[in-house]
């Protein structure tokens, strides 16, 4: 979960901390959660993140292990979830 971001703009690493990221289809209301850079942007595959299945993970255990509320990213595009 310590994982560095890869992304590198003009050559600078990216200085962004992991955080919890809800993204909502604007479509369908379904949120997706994801643990991922927080300089990330819908659709942004340089930054370094991972998906969580709610399912199977605690996502208000998340919410307080990454200190506060998910970032919320809205997008009327779907947000494609591998299981
Ligand atoms: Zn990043």
């Amino acid at each position: 979960m310590e994982s560095k971001c890869q992304f590198h703009q003009n050559g600078i690493p990216c200085s962004g901390k992991p955080k919890l990221i809800n993204i909502k289809n604007y479509q369908t209301s379904v949120s997706n959660y994801i643990i991922g850079c927080d300089k990330y942007q819908f659709n942004d595959k340089y930054h370094h993140y991972i998906k969580v299945d709610p399912t199977i993970y605690d996502i208000s255990l998340l919410n307080n292990l990454f200190n506060g509320n998910a970032i919320m990213v809205k997008s009327i595009l779907f947000f494609k979830y591998n299981i």
